[in-house]
């Protein structure tokens, strides 16, 4: 099991699919004060029923918190009741995970679409950067010890290798999702960019590819199963430092070519 000592984790879209198995693995790990923000743009809907229950099981530790990327002000009240929660400790890890895609090639994706794709995948989780990178610079500033890791304060965007151009050409014919594809590129553009931004307050900021997974977007057919997935991505994770700063890997640690 992963050796993630990162004390306070929030996560996105975290009722099912990746997010949920997140939080259900993380669970498991001990660490002392441990809070993990379990986000879910609708924590009483019966899509997250399985979150529920967990922080029922878990009240200590998994605290529900309504957000919804696609919304600026969801975002804000999100960070004010997680900012309450965390009192003057930090965040020490930020997983953007919720994601959406839509089918279609250039000509058959609506604008609708696209604007969508790009205002949950983009716009979402640059949007929750900034309303709790306060909480990741309390953290980075309150650990006392030089370097980066996800046990200081990291920010951890959930990408695909369908955002590299260099393996897009074999996939895309089989899994034509234009407007996803497109997004995830810019999410990646953002981790590099950001990734400057954050350097000298050493947060760390990388993309993360889960595998294909099976999942409701991944579908029956994928390859893995989300155990396998989030136990390589955690493992991934813990072992991050500077040297990953801006970077694009896979769930098995490999890095991807851009
Ligand atoms: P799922 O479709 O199973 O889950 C998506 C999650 O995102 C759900 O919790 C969903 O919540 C949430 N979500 C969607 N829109 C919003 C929103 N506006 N606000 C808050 N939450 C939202 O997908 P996966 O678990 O497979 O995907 C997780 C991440 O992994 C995504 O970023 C995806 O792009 C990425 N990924 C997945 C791969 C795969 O093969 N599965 C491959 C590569 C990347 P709700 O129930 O409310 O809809």
């Amino acid at each position: 099991m992963a050796a993630i000592k990162a004390c306070n984790i929030l996560i996105t879209g975290a009722n099912r699919g990746l997010g949920l198995e997140m939080v259900r693995q993380l669970v498991e790990i001990p660490y002392p004060n441990r809070q993990i923000f379990a986000c879910c743009r609708d924590p009483d809907g019966p899509k997250s029923k399985d979150l529920k229950d967990l922080a029922k099981k878990h009240p200590n530790v998994v605290k529900l918190i309504r957000l919804d990327v696609a919304n600026a002000n969801s975002i804000k009240e999100a960070a004010k009741k997680v900012g309450s929660l965390l009192g003057k400790n930090g965040l020490n890890l930020l997983v953007n995970n919720a994601g959406i895609t839509a089918h279609g090639n250039m000509l058959t994706t609506s604008a609708e679409d696209m604007h969508s794709v790009f205002n949950t995948n983009v716009m979402g989780p640059f949007t929750v950067i900034k309303e709790f990178i306060p909480y990741l610079r309390t953290a980075a500033k309150a650990s006392g010890t030089p370097g980066m890791s996800c046990n200081k304060a990291a920010i951890i965007n959930i990408s695909t290798i369908l955002a590299s151009m260099t393996c897009v050409g074999e996939i895309y014919p089989h899994w034509t999702a234009f407007s996803y594809n497109v997004s995830k590129a810019a999410l990646n553009m953002m981790t590099v960019l950001a990734g400057m931004d954050f350097k000298p307050e050493e947060i760390l900021v990388m993309s993360l590819h889960p595998g294909w997974v099976q999942t409701d977007l991944g579908g029956e057919g994928a390859m893995i199963g989300v155990k396998e997935s989030v136990e390589g991505m955690l493992r991934v994770i813990s072992g991050l430092t500077e040297k990953q700063q801006g970077a694009y890997m896979d769930y098995t640690g490999k890095t991807l070519p851009w």
